[in-house]
């Protein structure tokens, strides 16, 4: 039974920028169909976030040491202990996944996605997602098969440029794993079973045929992945990637990293229009006993209001856990459409 609640709030006031006229506004929360987790829109579509250039940063990072670069990798990143990888570090295509120098899970590493310094969203390739991800998940097994007890619960993330939080610039992915998912994987994880329990089908599937449905948050289909503008987003132009059927690092095929690539690259693209310069991504997995629970990727956009300066996060997330966004899902969803028709 998929629930999508919503609340929109009207709040009156004179407002200075029509003479004063008594004018509503209106506003959003709404609730996770699954987890239940409240959110809130202010719709600000109209407001065109700044084209942001990198270019100073990126120069001033490479006058810096950049442990990623070539020539330096294999000097300045850690090497896995030899009875876990006898080579030290797991290769794929160009990437290289290394140790995280700064762990903070029991197996925290990172995967190197490219040998260049920078890459522009308008550059990043299908293949440079496809072989770092396909390094990472190989990271997850290979801990998994060397540590089962605790290293149980994986997920692999991407922050594109400074405003995401990333501290290099130099394209990477972070690779966890651990004994206990995240808490918000948990929350997907614990939320998938009670709804099996309670509805006896899969949220997920449940989901999927709701969207396709109704049509309006629905973005398209690439190969085995279906892509959809989130009902209720945590950060700006948040899209949830389904990859049905599919639960654990062991049931992630390469063809589904494939497509998740190619969908992937749509999103950026589309998030290169908008002048969003940065975001987040996460591809979230469980474990076989885990029922009801489907593999998704999550991606949203982070930017700052004011340029070069500034944050996305203010009290609403970080001191109330409240997340909220400027677009409306659907009007978004009606744009972003047209790039999974071609
Ligand atoms: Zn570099």
């Amino acid at each position: 039974m998929i629930r999508l609640q919503k609340i929109v709030n009207e709040t009156k006031f004179h407002n200075p920028l029509k003479g004063f006229a008594l004018t509503t506004i209106i506003n959003e929360m709404r609730f996770d169909p699954l987890t239940g987790q409240r959110v809130r829109i202010m719709p600000m579509r109209n407001h065109k976030l700044p084209r942001h250039d990198w270019t100073p940063f990126v120069e001033e990072s490479q006058k810096r040491f950049c442990p990623f670069c070539p020539g330096h990798l294999e000097k300045a990143t850690p090497r896995f202990p030899d009875d876990m990888i006898p080579s030290g570090r797991l290769k794929a295509g160009q990437s290289v996944v290394v140790p995280n120098l700064t762990p903070y899970e029991i197996y925290a590493a990172v995967a190197v996605m490219c040998p260049d310094h920078y890459i522009a969203m308008d550059s990043i390739s299908q293949e440079m997602i496809m072989d770092s991800f396909r390094a990472a998940l190989e990271f997850l097994k290979v801990a998994e098969a060397y540590d089962p007890r605790r290293a149980r619960y994986g997920s692999i993330s991407w922050n594109y440029m400074p405003y995401s939080g990333g501290s290099i610039i130099h394209p990477h992915l972070q690779i966890l794993s651990g004994p206990e998912p995240c808490r918000y994987d948990a929350e997907l994880i614990s939320h998938s079973a009670a709804y099996l329990n309670q509805y006896g089908r899969n949220f997920w599937a449940d989901l999927l045929e709701y969207e396709l449905d109704k049509g309006e948050r629905y973005l398209g289909r690439v190969g085995n992945t279906h892509w959809l503008a989130t009902f209720a987003p945590r950060a700006l132009c948040d899209i949830t990637a389904i990859l049905p059927n599919r639960a654990t690092v062991a049931d992630i095929e390469d063809q589904d990293l494939r497509d998740m690539a190619a969908g992937l690259q749509k999103v950026i693209r589309y998030y290169d229009q908008l002048n969003i310069a940065s975001f987040n991504a996460t591809l979230y997995t469980a474990r076989s006993e885990d029922n009801g629970f489907w593999a998704t990727v999550r991606i949203v956009g982070r930017y700052t209001i004011f340029p070069l300066v500034g944050s996305d996060y203010s009290h609403l997330q970080v001191l109330h856990d409240e997340p909220w966004t400027l677009h409306v899902p659907e009007e978004m969803a009606a744009e972003l459409k047209e790039h999974f028709k071609q």
